[in-house]
């Protein structure tokens, strides 16, 4: 099944939701739309969208503050964005790598950042206790695989990275043998193992948390989508049938579709992940695959690939490679050539697995800041908050930008200030055409330099161009 992304209308419609991803199909809950927003309300923090970053936010304001009022506007429903829709990975990388993390901001602020991360897996999990669903939360820690001797060097920077930052324990060198002990993939030259990571099901995730803010008397609007987007000193959030206006603050939770908000148009780049997924393997499969602790495994080609292992015994694996469109248009996420070269390289990571069916793809948008750091901010004047651009990394990261984000609204600092993405502000992308052409010419830069790597081949003699255009 082919699950494309759609945009719906009416309540009766709700079972297509459930097609959007094999997450909000399995998720097991109920996915008929809550009410719309209809008339002028009055509430304490506005909030616009109901993924991870949304939520999350309302989740602690009203943890922490009982009696404030809190509501989301959801233009489909609670999930329907990346939050449904990602590889499941809840893991402790920010979006910056380490390397690039000690050397843009220090050792110090690097390694308190990567504790903080790790602090935020074990939080996800924690709430999905305290609040008692199950979000399929495990610790399985992340698998990152060295595919052919080229890629050993760069499993081994990141090590030196972690060491420099105080983590080099926390984050294994392994040889091929003790890696492949761990996962039989073909071609795997060493790995970078790292245990304090997390999978989980995001939907159940996103879902369950969407169910804690009601209980916490949050309240939640969907198919309401937010029209106007209005700062000031009561500031508010539009929709075609209703206004909702905030006292104390309104916040941009919209990842990669605030790009459809002329205030966000520049701010970040909306880029289409894709996901294939094989239907449950048969044990004699499992058996000649291993991978017992179900890591969150992938390699070091420039376009990402990841692998997750699904609680029912399939593969999952993600990548990206689907053209950007000219103006951030976002009405393409799907690419059948990137999807089929997706289907192929599985079988060539494993081939014990030819002839598998997959019984499910799709793809979703992630917000890319122009240095790929997040930004977290809240300006008391205009009284807007905003949390976005993950990158691909926000299933972990937007637990923790919420948290700080609702105790900057609240004046209650956290003291997970000095995170880098706090008050940052990321260039802006360039205007069209040129952003159009320097994307595309990178993405197709990544892909040339990833197939001379595979094939044996040198690397393209625009290579370090394309590296530098894609620094982070
Ligand atoms: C295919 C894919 C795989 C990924 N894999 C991983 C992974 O394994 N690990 C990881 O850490 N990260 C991953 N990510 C990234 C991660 O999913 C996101 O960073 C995270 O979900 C962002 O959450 P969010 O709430 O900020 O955004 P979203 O989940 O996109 O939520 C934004 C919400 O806002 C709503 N909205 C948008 N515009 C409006 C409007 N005008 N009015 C009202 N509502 C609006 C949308 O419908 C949506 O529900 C992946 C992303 C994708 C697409």
């Amino acid at each position: 099944m082919n699950m494309r992304p759609q945009t719906l209308t009416a309540a009766s419609e709700a079972p297509a939701y459930r097609d959007t991803s094999y997450w909000l199909e399995t998720c097991q809950d109920d996915l008929t739309p809550r009410a719309q927003l209809k008339g002028q309300v009055t509430v304490d923090v506005a909030i616009l969208g109901g993924g991870f970053s949304g939520l999350w936010t309302a989740y602690y304001l009203l943890r922490d503050n009982p009696g404030l009022q809190v509501a989301i506007l959801e233009k489909d429903v609670c999930g329907y964005g990346a939050s449904g829709r990602n590889g499941g990975w809840c893991s402790s990388r920010y979006p910056l790598d380490a390397g690039t993390l000690a050397k843009r901001y220090g050792v110090e602020i690097g390694h308190k950042t990567l504790q903080a991360m790790y602090d935020a897996v074990e939080e996800v999990g924690r709430v999905c206790q305290q609040e008692g669903f199950d979000a399929e939360y495990r610790q399985t820690g992340i698998l990152s695989l060295a595919r052919g001797k080229a890629q050993v060097p760069a499993i081994q920077a990141a090590h030196r990275a972690y060491e420099r930052l105080g983590f080099g324990e926390q984050n294994r060198l392994l040889g091929a043998e003790e890696a492949s002990e761990k996962v039989r993939a073909t071609q795997v030259e060493g790995a970078l193992h790292s245990p304090r990571s997390a999978t989980v099901h995001p939907a159940k995730l996103v879902r369950g948390l969407a169910h804690a803010v009601e209980r916490l008397g949050g309240v939640i609007y969907e198919q309401s989508s937010v029209t106007a987007f209005e700062p000031g000193a009561t500031p508010r959030l539009h929709t075609d049938n209703g206004v909702l206006i905030a006292r104390k603050a309104i916040v941009a939770a919209g990842e990669a579709y605030l790009t459809q908000q002329p205030r966000y148009r520049r701010t970040l780049l909306p880029m289409s992940s894709l996901i294939v997924l094989t239907q449950p393997l048969s044990p004699a499969q499992w058996a000649s695959i291993g991978w017992a602790d179900g890591e969150g495994l992938g390699s070091q080609v420039n376009m990402v690939d990841y692998f997750t292992k699904t609680t029912d015994g399939r593969i999952l694996y993600g990548s990206r490679g689907a053209p950007y469109h000219m103006h951030s248009n976002m009405d393409q996420p799907w690419d059948a050539a990137t999807a089929k070269t997706m289907r192929e390289t599985l079988v060539e990571w494993f081939p014990a697995l030819d002839g598998i069916a997959f019984t499910h793809s799709w793809a979703g948008y992630l917000g890319v800041s122009r240095d790929w750091t997040p930004t977290i901010s809240f300006d008391p004047q205009s009284k807007v908050g905003q949390l976005f651009g993950y990158t691909g990394r926000g299933v972990s990261t937007t637990n923790i930008s919420a948290r700080i984000l609702a105790g900057m609204i609240t004046g209650k600092p956290t003291g997970l200030e000095f995170l880098p993405s706090v008050g940052n502000r990321s260039p802006q992308w360039e205007p069209e055409p040129a952003r159009w052409l320097g994307v595309r010419y990178v993405q197709d830069g990544f892909a040339r330099m990833d197939a001379a790597a595979k094939a044996g081949d040198p690397a393209p003699l625009d290579a370090p161009l394309v590296r530098q255009l894609s620094k982070q």
